[in-house]
């Protein structure tokens, strides 16, 4: 049987006054940490901005149905969903955020 990559999510440090919060994937043996803010979305879902710390990436995203999700990641890109996605969303479930 073929390993499954472990894919956890961990909020690491909760939104502070000005809404910003830290979180950590982990896949595929990869660590990742991330530093996020809700931001304002017109379009539907909920919207975040997220930056990938020691890469200086910043990757808008968005949390909710269909076609109300989206981000700027290769991953959604191709295949639709992303770990960004996926991951937010399960913080939000689990943390009532
Ligand atoms: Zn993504």
């Amino acid at each position: 049987m073929a390993d499954l990559p472990i894919r956890t999510i961990a909020l690491i440090r909760p939104a502070d006054d000005r809404g910003v919060f830290v979180f950590r994937i982990v896949a595929e043996r990869r660590t990742a940490f991330y530093v996020a803010k809700e931001i304002p979305c017109q379009i539907g879902g909920r919207g975040f901005a997220v930056h990938k710390l020691g890469f200086g990436d910043l990757m808008h995203v968005r949390v909710g149905r269909g076609a109300d999700q989206s981000c700027e990641c290769l991953g959604f890109l191709r295949y639709g969903r992303c770990r960004h996605i996926l991951g937010l969303a399960a913080l939000i479930r689990k943390h009532r955020m």
